[in-house]
């Protein structure tokens, strides 16, 4: 582990100074990032033409636009193309089929993403399997879950591929550890716990995937050495839940009021930080953890697309 421990005062208002490691997702991302640019130069150097990435955007979710045009903007800063398409809410499945279609033989595009979700009259797992899997640089189509769980090449879903650079950066130690993965989603906790149990670095840990139907969760998490929290609730892992000493990896994001910030409201994660980092040996901070290293996750597998 890095010795670099980080004071962290102000977040955990605490009088001592914290003694965990922040593991700083937007600096392992901007040190990944410089390598992506020379990526990017080295393909246009060799095709003619920088990666390109588009993005599908449907509706107007305010937190989904969000999500695109950061994803954009981060296309920007390594000498990508990208390209934003906004589609009404109201487009049907069909119509929506044809534009993936169009995109899947598009030679300009190297990857594209679906953002999600998509409104409730389209089927999301429709839309991501008519997805050409050597342009599905979000690793959410069947191939690529595959080729992960096989451990054969392809492209590795952003979040959790992500979480896996974030713990290579810090050295943070994986072999024989007890890793508890909190959610089974099929974008975050359960890749997370496929590619934690690869015979690999990050990997070969012993993980337990739990979620709303296990029983007695405070005494399967309070075992974890590495904690990946991917839950969905706000503040919902408290200090009581986690070991002396663990590894704290918070994907949950959320708004929530706070008339003391100009905004009205403060970002938080899936786990209450200022009382669970004082236990931890390292701890994600959310905002500024695991999303950078999602976008940066996007960045690999666009031109890893690319490179082809
Ligand atoms: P999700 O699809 O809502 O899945 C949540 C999982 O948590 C489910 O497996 C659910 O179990 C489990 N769960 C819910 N309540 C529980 C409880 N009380 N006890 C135990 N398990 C419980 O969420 P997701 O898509 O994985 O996202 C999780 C969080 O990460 C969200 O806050 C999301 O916004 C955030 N996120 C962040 C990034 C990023 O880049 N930072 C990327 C993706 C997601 P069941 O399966 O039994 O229902």
């Amino acid at each position: 582990m890095d010795q670099s421990t980080v004071p962290f005062r102000s977040l955990v208002e605490m009088s001592e100074v914290a003694t965990y490691q922040l593991l700083d997702g937007k600096r392992c991302g901007d040190a990944l990032k410089e390598e992506i640019a020379k990526g990017a130069a080295a393909v246009k150097a060799k095709r003619g033409r920088a990666p390109h990435l588009a993005a599908i955007l449907v509706g107007n979710d305010g937190a989904s636009k969000t999500y695109v045009e950061a994803k954009v903007k981060a296309c920007e800063s390594v000498g990508f193309r990208s390209s934003l398409i906004r589609l009404p809410e109201s487009i049907s499945e069909d119509e929506l089929l044809a534009r993936v279609k169009g995109l899947n033989t598009d030679e300009e595009l190297d990857g594209f993403i679906v953002q999600l979700p998509l409104p409730d009259h389209i089927d999301a797992d429709r839309v991501l399997q008519a997805i050409d899997p050597r342009k599905d640089v979000d690793g959410f189509h069947p191939v690529n879950v595959g080729n992960m769980v096989l451990g054969l090449p392809g492209f590795l879903p952003a979040t959790p591929s992500g979480i896996c650079e974030l713990l290579k950066y810090y050295n943070v130690e994986t072999v024989g550890k007890h890793c508890v993965v909190l959610g089974r989603s099929n974008i975050v906790g359960t890749p997370m716990s496929i590619l934690l149990s690869r015979n690999a670095y990050p990997g070969n840990c012993t993980v337990t995937l739990a979620h709303s139907r296990t029983k007695d969760l405070t005494s399967i998490t309070r075992q974890a050495d590495i904690l990946v929290v991917a839950i969905g609730k706000p503040e919902f892992v408290t200090a009581d839940m986690v070991k002396e000493g663990a590894v704290v990896v918070d994907v949950g994001i959320h708004r929530i009021a706070d008339v003391s910030k100009k905004s009205g409201f403060r970002l938080v994660g899936d786990t209450a930080f200022a009382e669970v980092a004082p236990k931890c040996k390292a701890i994600t901070p959310v905002p500024g953890g695991v999303g950078p290293m999602t976008i940066t996750s996007l960045l690999l597998n666009t031109l890893k697309a690319a490179g082809r």
